[in-house]
Parts: C-alpha cells; structure tokens; sequence
C-alpha cells in the first residue's frame, strides 16, 4: 500500500486509479515516491463540488514557456521590466518591443499541455467555479476552459495608454516587423512573457509606432511588474472564491502578492487550500494538501 497516508482515496477510486501508469509505477517501485500525494488530490478533488483554481508559470512551462522563478521561488533572471520603466523611458520601451518581435513569434506557437486539458476537463464536469490564472497565454482557453479570468492580462492585446484602445499583439507585430525589418532575423534566446534576450544588441534604432488613433504610448495588455491588477477583476475573482467551497493552486510559488492574496482570503474563510507546485510556495503554512510533483503528472489522472 505504498500511496496510502492519511485520508486516502475511497475503494472506487483506488480501482479507478489502479489503471494510471503512475500509480502502476509507484505500486512496482516502492522507492518512487514523488506522486504520493495524487490519491489524496483525487480525493480533495472529488470531496468539493466548487473549486477556485489559481495557476501560475509552473502550468504552462511543459508548453515551452519559461518560469520567472525555480524552485526556491528566487528570480532565475534580472527581474522583468517594470511599469514604471517602461512608461517613463523610451529607451525602455524601445528595448521591450525588439525584444518582444523576437519572442512572440515562438509565444504565440505554444500550445497547450495535458495540464491546462486536465483543468478544462475538470471544468467540463462541473467542478470548477473559476480558473483564475496568472499567466498572460492564453493557453487555458486555448484548451478549452471558459470560465477564466486572466488575472494579468493576455499578450495576445495591447493597450493604448492614451485612449485606451485595445488592439490584437498580431497587429502590432506586422508594424513592428515592416518598420525594422532588419531586427527580424536576430535569434533570441526565450525569455519569460514573449519576452527574448537580444544581448548587446544597440536598441536605439528600433522603431516603435504610437496609437494610430491618439500617438499614445503602446503597452501590452498584461500587469507589468509594479503595476496593479485592475480593482474591478479583483473584485469578480474575489465572488467566484466567496461561492467556491475550495480553493486548487496550480503550478505557482504565490510569491506574488496579487495571486496570494487570494489564497489569505482562502484561508480567512476556512476554505481548503490544495497545491500542485514543484517547490515551495509562499503560502506553504495555509495549504492543506501539497503535492510536489509536475502539473501535467499531478493532474493526468483527470483526463
Ligand atoms: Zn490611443
């Protein structure tokens, strides 16, 4: 009984679980352990009729979109633009933009994995209140969810900051290619957000267009760092956690603020908490049921 701990999954769903390949594996090897949490994710899964989702980076990294973080929760990298940075410096913005026509193009190419068709399933059943993601992909509609707010934005828009106009990044992208063409060719090692390094590369050249109807400054439609999430979708994503009975984290560490708060308000209202990450997580102390392994292992069970 080498996956049994504590509250462990009723007999119906051992035998269900009995045809999985993972817990075929774990029952032939005792020494392989990294799933041990799944029978209990099955059980909190299947005990809550309405579950608040929240996935992060760790959900979309088998899609080939890198992390910020590793496991520790530490910064991998420098530390990704900020807002200020960017509204207030040209240079900044020119420098985001050569950087973002390299990246986009294998951004926009990813698809989903067998964790975002898992979460869909799961909301197919009628078992999801709301996926809250933080990630800017796209990637859960992609797959099928509907039921998703996308905490920081899409980068599939950008936003005027003048008249706040929100157009396609694919519109953009053919500006930003016919006015530098010669940037086009430049290899660019994947950075996080569409994002690619352009090491050494003289930026200054680099041509960004304004608004077309007001000359405002372009933004992408996501929440840069040091920006905040706008008060509203707050808001709706705070009823959907006050009308689900549990909440399931989702490949995130939680060290931003704006996608942990949702667990502190969780946990002020006695909700369950269960999370898939690899690695710590800020929120560590408030989660019921942990399960350290990859998203798309921890939740194929599901499709
Ligand atoms: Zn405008």
């Amino acid at each position: 009984m080498p996956l049994q701990a504590g509250e462990i999954a009723s007999e119906p769903a051992r035998e269900r679980a009995a045809g999985r390949p993972l817990w075929r594996r774990a029952q032939r090897d005792p020494k392989f352990r990294p799933m041990a949490g799944l029978g209990d994710l099955d059980t909190f899964i299947g005990r809550h009729r309405r579950l608040f989702v929240l996935t992060g980076a760790g959900c979309s990294a088998p899609s080939g979109i890198p992390d910020y973080r590793d496991a520790d929760g530490q910064w991998k990298r420098a530390q990704p633009i900020d807002y200020q940075a960017f509204m207030q410096d040209e240079a900044t913005r020119r420098r985001y933009w050569a950087r973002g026509l390299a990246g986009w193009r294998r951004f926009r190419a990813a698809a989903p994995n067998a964790a975002h068709h898992a979460l869909a399933r799961l909301e197919a059943a009628g078992k999801t209140e709301l996926l809250l993601t933080q990630n800017v992909d796209r990637l859960h509609q992609a797959a099928g969810s509907a039921q998703v707010i996308d905490l920081h934005g899409r980068l599939d828009a950008v936003r005027c900051m003048g008249c706040e106009a929100r157009t396609p990044r694919a519109d953009l992208q053919d500006d930003l290619a016919r006015l530098n063409p010669g940037w086009l060719a430049l290899e660019a090692r994947e950075a996080p957000d569409g994002d690619a390094d352009l090491d050494g590369a003289d930026f200054s050249t680099f041509v960004v267009p304004p608004c077309r109807r007001c000359g405002g400054v372009l933004k992408p439609d996501v929440v840069f760092f040091g920006e905040s999430v706008p008060r509203e979708r707050v808001e709706r994503a705070y009823a959907h956690l006050d009308a689900a009975d549990a909440m399931l984290v989702v490949g995130s560490s939680l060290m931003v603020y704006s996608g942990y708060r949702f667990v502190e308000r969780a946990a002020a209202s006695a909700k369950p908490i269960a999370a898939v990450n690899l690695g710590r997580t800020r929120a560590d102390a408030l989660i019921a049921l942990k399960v350290e392994a990859p998203c798309e292992a921890a939740l194929a069970f599901l499709l």
